[in-house]
């Protein structure tokens, strides 16, 4: 019987980051962000490069849909956004999110 010896496993390191709805983790790239800036106002940042605290979203549709029922926005910030700031965010992810997936549809 033939044992091969594990190889020296090269690991890369990509940045990993926690779905806020599943908890599961993904490759940032992968993941839609949101960010509360310095004055905490909270931004969908589809570049990922914003400054300030982020909150990571999979792209899986239950994930999504999750976060447009749940307000876990106040839970990852620890903050009470208004529900204005909210909405808008959620409105920002879903136009994005649309026109990914339906781009046909309006
Ligand atoms: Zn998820």
């Amino acid at each position: 019987m033939i044992r091969s010896d594990k190889k020296h496993m090269k690991q890369k390191k990509k940045p990993e980051r926690t779905c806020i709805v599943c908890r599961k983790k993904f490759e940032k790239r992968d993941l839609l962000r949101i960010v509360k800036d310095k004055e905490g106002n909270l931004h969908y940042d589809p570049t990922g490069k914003m400054n300030g605290r982020g909150a990571y979203i999979c792209s899986d549709p239950h994930c999504i849909d999750k976060f447009m029922e749940k307000n876990l926005l106040n839970r990852t910030f620890k903050t009470n956004f208004d529900n204005e700031q909210i909405k808008n965010v959620k409105d920002e992810i879903l136009e994005n999110f649309k026109a990914v997936s339906e781009e046909d549809m309006k």
